[in-house]
C-alpha cells in the first residue's frame, strides 16, 4: 500500500471574476522511504499540490489516500493531528517565530500535540530533534541569530520533533546559496537514509538530481516522472569545497 497516493485530483481556485485551475488531474502514488523532488517552473502547480498532499488544503475532486485512509473522511481534529504528528512541513520562509529561541521553535509542536508529555521530556525531545540536525550548540539562539542555513535546520528539526512519517518541504532551498542548500539536501538525504520518506518541491533542475525519483509538473499536470540513482550531497559539497580552496591558492599564488 502506498503511503501517499491521489487519485485525480484537481484544484480550483475561484476568486470573484476568474477560475484558476491549479490542478488539473493528479494521480500520484509514493511509497514509504522514497525521495521524491516536485520540480515545474513558477505557477506550475507545485505548492497546490504540497499543501493539499499536507492536508493544509483541500482538492476540489478526486481522492487522497494517505495511509491507506482517505483524507477526505477525517475530522477537523484528526487532520490536525495528522499536520502535527504525521506530517513535517518545512518552508522557503522558513516560518520560525521571531524573539523565540532554536529550542522554543522546536517544542512548539510538542505542546501542541495530544501526547501528554512532561517539560522535562519536552526539553529532551526537542534538544534531541536540534541534535538531529547538529544544531545543539545553538539551541539558545533566535532566528535572527542564525543563518539562513541554521535557520532551515531548525525548522527541519521543528519538522521532526513529533517523528512523522512524510518530511515535506516546500522549496527549502530557496533562500539558500549553493553550499548551503547542499548542506541542506545532504541533511535531507541522511534522513532518508534512515527510513524517512521525503517530498521536496524545487524550481531548479540542478538541485532535482540528489533525490531518487522526479516528478515533473506542467501547467497542474504530471508531464513526467522517472527513478534515477541520486547524486550524493556530501560528494558535491566535497567537490564545491575543494574547487573553492583550490581558486583561493591561485588567487594566493598570482
Ligand atoms: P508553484 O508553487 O508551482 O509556483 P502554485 O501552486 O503556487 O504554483 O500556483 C499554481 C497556480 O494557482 C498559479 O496560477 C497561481 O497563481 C494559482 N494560485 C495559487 N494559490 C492561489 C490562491 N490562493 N488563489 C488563487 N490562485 C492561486
Ligand atoms: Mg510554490
Amino acid at each position: 500500500m502506498a503511503l501517499i497516493d491521489l487519485q485525480k485530483i484537481t484544484k480550483t481556485y475561484q476568486s470573484e471574476s476568474v477560475a484558476v485551475e491549479a490542478l488539473k488531474g493528479i494521480d500520484l502514488r509514493v511509497e514509504k522511504g522514497e525521495f521524491t523532488m516536485i520540480m515545474g517552473s513558477s505557477g506550475s502547480g507545485k505548492s497546490t499540490l504540497m499543501n493539499i498532499i499536507g492536508c493544509l488544503d483541500k482538492a476540489t475532486a478526486g481522492h487522497y489516500y494517505l495511509d491507506g485512509e482517505e483524507v477526505a473522511g477525517f475530522s477537523r481534529n484528526r487532520l490536525a493531528d495528522i499536520r502535527n504528528e504525521t506530517l513535517g512541513f518545512v518552508f522557503q520562509s522558513f516560518h520560525l517565530l521571531p524573539r523565540t529561541t532554536a529550542l522554543e521553535n522546536v517544542q512548539l509542536p510538542l505542546l501542541y500535540s495530544r501526547k501528554d508529555l512532561s517539560w522535562k521530556e519536552i526539553y529532551r525531545l526537542a534538544e534531541e530533534a536540534l541534535e538531529r540536525v547538529s544544531l545543539k550548540d545553538r539551541m539558545k539562539h533566535t532566528p535572527n541569530e542564525l543563518s539562513g542555513g541554521q535557520k532551515q535546520r531548525v525548522a527541519i528539526a521543528r519538522a521532526l520533533v513529533n517523528k512523522p512519517n512524510v518530511l515535506l518541504a516546500d522549496e527549502p532551498t530557496g533562500n539558500l546559496d549553493t553550499r548551503t542548500s547542499l548542506e541542506v539536501i545532504e541533511l535531507i538525504q541522511n534522513l532518508n537514509e534512515n527510513g524517512l520518506t521525503i517530498l521536496m518541491v524545487t524550481h531548479e533542475p540542478d538541485i532535482a538530481r540528489y533525490a531518487k525519483r522526479t516528478v515533473r509538473l506542467r501547467d497542474g499536470q504530471i508531464e513526467n516522472d522517472e527513478y534515477h540513482d541520486p547524486l550524493p550531497a556530501s560528494k558535491a559539497l566535497e567537490e564545491l569545497i575543494h574547487d573553492k580552496s583550490e581558486t583561493q591558492n591561485e588567487e594566493v599564488v598570482s
